[in-house]
């Protein structure tokens, strides 16, 4: 782990401190928030107990919800609103949120994290907003990443 200095700025800032920007990242968390809540599809089977939102450089937000089957199979929110912001043909994210039942806020997955990294390269610089208020760019928790080296 790196030290708390070394941490890499964030460069698109999306939200900045402005209050115009608070209420931007607070449109994103309540977009995540208003698809979120579990819901049985059959047996053990369900949908929702996570979402996501995504915000593009477009100015758009995307939501997905997860789908936890069995066998392995289903997928995160994140991947869900990756692929409904991929319908309208947009890659560039700005920031990422996910939500878990309750409203809390969590990191994505790595397999979210590099989802998000392999659909355009500029997505490292993104913003994750994380459970302790916290915004961390998406290199930062993908260190070394080998996109970042192309
Ligand atoms: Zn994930």
């Amino acid at each position: 782990m790196r030290p708390q200095g070394s941490r890499s700025q964030l460069k698109c800032d999306p939200f900045g401190d402005t209050k115009a920007m608070n209420e931007a990242r607070s449109r994103l968390i309540e977009a995540a928030k208003a698809v979120c809540g579990a819901f049985r599809l059959r047996e053990d089977f369900s949908a929702g107990s996570v979402s996501a939102a995504i915000l593009t450089a477009k100015g758009n937000i995307y939501t997905g919800i997860c789908i936890d089957l069995a066998c392995g199979l289903g997928f995160c929110a994140e991947v869900a609103a990756v692929a409904e912001m991929l319908k309208a043909r947009e890659t560039h994210v700005l920031a990422v949120v996910a939500v878990s039942n309750g409203g809390v806020l969590g990191a994505p997955c790595g397999r979210c994290r590099e989802t998000i990294a392999q659909v355009d390269p500029q997505n490292l610089d993104c913003a994750v907003i994380l459970g302790d208020g916290r915004e961390v760019p998406l290199r930062d928790l993908l260190p070394e990443h080998w996109l970042a080296e192309q």
